[in-house]
């Protein structure tokens, strides 16, 4: 649509588009322009007609297979909103926390302290995807109620794994960001339940799941309706054994040409090792990334969940004044 479009105009090109058996329209509001994307048989479109209606700058192909996640369809940079934090704007965006949520006292301490040294979103896993059945799977419900206590007392947000498509509402109810997991990154259905509501969805990418497999799998929670999507890059699994993952930074210019979407990186599972964290976030940031994530825990010694790579808050402190000077060479802020 052309800038600033009435909401008559982009209305009667909704129900243009609707009239049209098997074509869906799927509108794409940015600050300036809106785009309404065509979900369907191309063929069956009458271009022309829809060109003639009022306001309609241009009626064009895309090419790409993931046609809302695409910069073709919409070519600003998506800003989500996620209870005052802004994600994909100038802000390089600090998530932090624990791997997984344990008790009342651990998860506070960890809020106060990465809160402290600047991170605004919390992180902290309360149902976990764990390897084994044997080790500890989180807290379920109730650790999803301490992260939102702990996030709301800091006057942090807040991001929680979900897993399951029946606690995808409860969580919803209570935490900012709903994260997706690597395991998870191509259960349709859950995909497409998290479309369904409007809060902000994080999709990490799969460990054996391309760029555009990737892209693609955003492109399901778009094509429900849900526009907030993040993404974000935890490494994929190669034949490299020194570190837990191969984190690929090339992935943040790659999305960032190839989709309008903001893209994180977490380095914590990316390398599994706390030495490389601090290099990675700069090397991500360097990228372009528009944050990064990472596991924080008071007291490492007694994680429960991926102990091995957890950085102390003294760590975690230092890692803030590393990537500052980068952040701000790249034009950014904190
Ligand atoms: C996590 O962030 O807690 C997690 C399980 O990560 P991933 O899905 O990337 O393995
Ligand atoms: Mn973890």
């Amino acid at each position: 649509m052309q800038r600033h479009a009435p909401k008559e105009h982009i209305d009667r090109v909704l129900s243009e588009i609707k009239r049209y058996e098997g074509l869906k329209p799927v509108p794409l509001y940015g600050t300036e322009r809106t785009v309404i994307a065509v979900i369907g048989d191309e063929r069956i479109l009458d271009e022309r007609h829809i060109a003639s209606l009022a306001s309609v700058a241009k009626v064009m192909p895309v090419l790409h297979p993931y046609k809302l996640a695409s910069r073709e369809t919409k070519h600003e940079t998506t800003v989500i909103k996620c209870n005052g934090v802004s994600v994909g704007g100038t802000t390089v965006v600090i998530m932090a926390g624990p791997c997984s949520v344990e008790n009342e006292e651990q998860i506070d301490a960890a809020a106060k302290g990465v809160k402290a040294a600047g991170a605004t979103i919390l992180r902290g896993g309360a149902f976990k995807p764990r390897t084994t059945p044997y080790s500890f799977q989180g807290l379920g419900r109730k650790g999803i109620i301490m992260l939102e206590n702990a996030a709301k007392k800091h006057g942090m947000a807040s991001i929680s794994e979900v897993m399951d498509v029946r606690d995808v509402e409860y969580i919803a109810n209570h935490i900012d960001i709903l994260q997706i997991g690597a395991r998870n990154m191509q259960n349709f259905d859950l995909l497409k339940e998290v479309g369904k509501c409007k809060t902000a969805i994080m999709l990490k990418r799969g460990m054996s799941a391309t760029i555009k497999e990737f892209l693609l799998a955003a492109e399901y929670i778009l094509a429900q309706g849900n526009q907030n999507v993040i993404l974000c890059e935890r490494g994929i699994r190669t034949f490299e054994d020194e570190t837990r993952n191969t984190l690929c930074i090339a992935t943040v210019p790659i999305v960032k040409e190839l989709s309008h979407l903001p893209i994180i990186v977490d380095p914590s599972h990316g390398t599994g090792k706390p030495a490389l964290i601090p290099p990675m976030a700069r090397a991500a940031i360097a990228a372009g990334a528009d944050g990064i994530m990472v596991e924080v825990h008071p007291n490492p010694d007694t994680a429960l969940c991926d102990a091995d790579q957890a950085l102390t808050l003294e760590n975690f402190k230092n890692l803030m004044k590393e990537i500052t000077p980068i952040v701000t060479a790249m034009g950014r802020n904190l």
